[in-house]
C-alpha cells in the first residue's frame, strides 16, 4: 500500500526544528472535541507535525537540510470518509482554524504546507474505489487513493486509467485533479482534466456539492467540475472522484529518432498531432538532455503508443512519416526511458550538497513554442550562479506543448538564487505567451505571478475563493489568493 515520502529527512530531533513562518498558537480544543466525539482520528506529536510541514517543494529540501521548516500545523486529521471530513470543516468553521488537503504531499510548489499551527485534512485514509461502470468506463473513487492502488484495481478488471505521472507512487486521485496533473501517456489519455467526470466536494463553507452531469456532455450552465479542478485545496475538499477510463491496449510499438535540432524535433511532433496522431509518449530532449539520459549528442525523440492494433499502425505510420528528416535511433532508448523515468532519488541528495536544483514547466502554441525555449534557457542562464538549463516536450497537443526546463547551480545564497531563476524564467515564459503552469500548479512558489499570468481573471478567481470560502479558510497561503489587507 503506497504512503506519502519524502525526499529527504529533516534534520535533528522531532520539534526541534525552527520555523520561517509562524503564528500565535491556536486553541483547537473544540476541534479535537468534535473529532473525538465522531471517531476521526487526529495526531499532534512533535515527528507526525514535522512530517506533515513538508512536501516535494525543492528549495525547502534545502531548508530540511539545515533543520528548518516553512510551517508547522498544530494538529494532523485523518478523516476515512466524506462525512467525516465534512465534520472537520464545520468544526474548523466553528474554531475560525485554517486547513490544508494533503495527499501524497508530492505536490513541488509547497501547496501542500498547512498554515502555522493550523489544520493538516490528511486524505490518505479516505481510500478505495466506490463504483465501476464497467459498460460506460467510468469509476468513482476515493480521493486519497494513490495511483498504483486505482491502477491495479482497474487492471485487475481489464481497465487502465491512463495516468501515469511521474510521481505515481507518490500521488493521490484527489491531488492529481487538485493540481491539474498530467501524466507521461497523456498524448493519448488525456490531461486529468480530460479524464475527470465528476466530484464530491466539501465546500470550505461545510456544504457538499456533487458536480458532473449523467451523461458524457452537459449544456445546463459552466462546468462546476472544472471549477474545482487546479483548485489546490483552496475552494474545498475534493473526497470522491469519476473518472473515464480505457480498456487496457491491444498492442505497443516503440520508436526512437534524433535530430539535428530541438526546433526541427517540434517540427515533426507538430506534424504527428496535426495529422490527427495521438501517440501515448511523445517526449523530445534538447541534445544536453539528450546526451545526459542517452548519451546521443542530438535532440532525441521517443515515441511510445498503445492501442488498438489498427490504431496504432495508423498512428506508427504517420510517425514514420512526420519523422523523415530525422535519423533513426535504437529503440532500447526507450526501453532505457521507461526504466530510469521515475527515479528520482539524486534530488534530495543534490541539495543536500548546496546544488540548486527545480524544474519549470509550462506550455505554448507550437507558434510561441521556438521563442518560448530560446528565450526561458536565456534568461535563468543570465541568472548568477546557473551551471544547467535544459528543456525536453513531455506532452504534445493540436495547438501546442508543455516544455519542461531544468536548471541547476551551485550559488552562495540558495535561497536568493532560486528566487532569482524563478523570476527571471517566469518572466520570460509570460513574455513569450506561455502559460504559467502546464501542471505542476501554482501553490506557494508561484503565486506572485499569478496576477500577471491571469490578469483581471485573478480578481474572478478571488471572487469565487470569497463567495465560497468567506472566512479564507482553506488552503489560504497558495494559488496567489491572499486577501488583499493580510498581505505577504
Ligand atoms: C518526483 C516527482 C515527479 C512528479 N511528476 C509529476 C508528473 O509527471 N505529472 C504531474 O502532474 N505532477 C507531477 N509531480 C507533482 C505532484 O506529484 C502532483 O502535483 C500530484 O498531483 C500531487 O498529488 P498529491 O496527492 O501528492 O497532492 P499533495 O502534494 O498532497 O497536494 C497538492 C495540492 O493539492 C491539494 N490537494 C490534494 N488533495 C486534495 C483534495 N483531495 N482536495 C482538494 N485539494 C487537494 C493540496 O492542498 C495541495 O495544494 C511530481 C512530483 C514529484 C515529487
Amino acid at each position: 500500500v503506497s504512503t506519502p515520502k519524502l525526499p529527504t529527512r529533516l534534520a535533528g530531533a522531532p520539534g526541534a526544528a525552527t520555523t520561517r513562518d509562524s503564528a500565535p498558537p491556536r486553541d483547537l480544543s473544540g476541534l479535537v472535541a468534535r473529532c473525538d466525539a465522531a471517531g476521526i482520528d487526529w495526531l499532534d506529536d512533535a515527528a507526525t507535525l514535522d512530517e506533515h510541514a513538508r512536501d516535494w517543494w525543492p528549495v525547502s529540501i534545502g531548508w530540511a537540510a539545515h533543520g528548518e521548516l516553512l510551517a508547522r500545523p498544530g494538529i494532523v486529521v485523518l478523516p476515512s470518509s466524506t462525512a467525516a471530513v465534512l465534520e472537520v470543516v464545520a468544526a474548523c468553521n466553528d474554531a475560525r482554524v485554517p486547513f490544508t488537503v494533503q495527499g501524497g504531499r508530492s505536490g513541488v510548489c509547497g501547496g501542500a504546507v498547512p498554515e502555522p499551527g493550523a489544520v493538516a485534512l490528511d486524505l490518505t485514509r479516505l481510500t478505495g474505489v466506490l463504483e465501476f461502470d464497467e459498460v460506460s468506463l467510468r469509476v468513482r473513487v476515493n480521493a486519497g487513493t494513490f495511483g498504483p492502488e486505482l491502477e491495479a484495481w482497474l487492471r485487475a478488471r481489464g481497465c487502465t486509467a491512463g495516468h501515469f505521472p511521474q510521481s505515481m507512487d507518490l500521488s493521490t486521485v484527489g491531488g492529481w485533479v487538485a493540481c491539474r496533473g498530467a501524466g507521461q501517456y497523456s498524448t493519448r489519455y488525456g490531461k486529468i482534466e480530460d479524464l475527470v467526470r465528476g466530484l464530491t466536494v466539501v465546500l470550505p463553507d461545510a456544504t457538499v456539492v456533487a458536480t458532473g452531469s449523467a451523461g458524457p456532455r452537459q449544456a445546463s450552465g459552466p462546468d462546476l467540475t472544472q471549477l474545482f479542478v487546479g483548485a489546490e485545496g483552496t475552494l474545498g475538499v475534493v473526497t470522491e472522484v469519476e473518472l473515464v477510463v480505457h480498456r487496457l491496449p491491444g498492442s505497443e510499438e516503440r520508436r526512437a529518432w534524433s535530430f539535428d535540432s530541438f526546433a526541427q524535433g517540434l517540427e515533426a511532433c507538430r506534424a504527428i498531432l496535426q495529422r490527427g496522431a495521438t501517440p501515448a509518449v511523445l517526449r523530445l530532449y534538447d541534445p544536453a538532455e539528450s546526451t545526459r539520459q542517452f548519451d546521443v549528442d542530438r535532440a532525441v525523440l521517443i515515441v511510445l503508443d498503445e492501442a488498438d492494433d489498427l490504431l496504432l499502425a495508423a498512428t506508427i505510420s504517420i510517425v514514420e512519416e512526420a519523422c523523415r528528416e530525422g535519423r533513426p535511433e535504437d529503440v532500447a532508448l526507450v526501453g532505457r526511458w521507461l526504466e530510469h523515468r521515475n527515479d528520482v532519488s539524486a534530488l534530495g541528495a543534490l541539495w543536500e550538497r548546496g546544488i540548486v536544483v527545480d524544474t519549470i514547466e509550462t506550455a505554448a502554441t507550437w507558434a510561441a513554442l521556438p521563442h518560448v525555449h530560446a528565450d526561458v534557457v536565456s534568461a535563468i542562464l543570465a541568472v548568477n550562479g546557473t551551471a544547467v538549463a535544459t528543456v525536453h516536450q513531455s506532452h504534445a497537443y493540436l495547438d501546442g506543448a508543455c516544455l519542461y526546463f531544468t536548471f541547476a547551480g551551485r550559488p552562495e545564497d540558495a535561497d536568493a538564487y532560486y528566487r532569482e531563476v524563478w523570476d527571471a524564467a517566469t518572466a520570460a515564459a509570460l513574455n513569450a505567451g506561455a502559460s504559467l503552469s502546464h501542471h505542476h500548479g501554482v501553490g506557494r512558489n508561484r503565486s506572485g505571478y499569478l496576477r500577471d499570468a491571469l490578469g483581471h481573471g485573478a480578481d474572478v478567481l478571488a471572487a469565487i475563493k470569497a463567495a465560497l470560502d468567506p472566512r479564507w479558510l482553506a488552503n489560504p497561503s497558495v494559488l496567489g489568493l491572499r486577501p488583499p489587507l493580510e498581505g505577504r
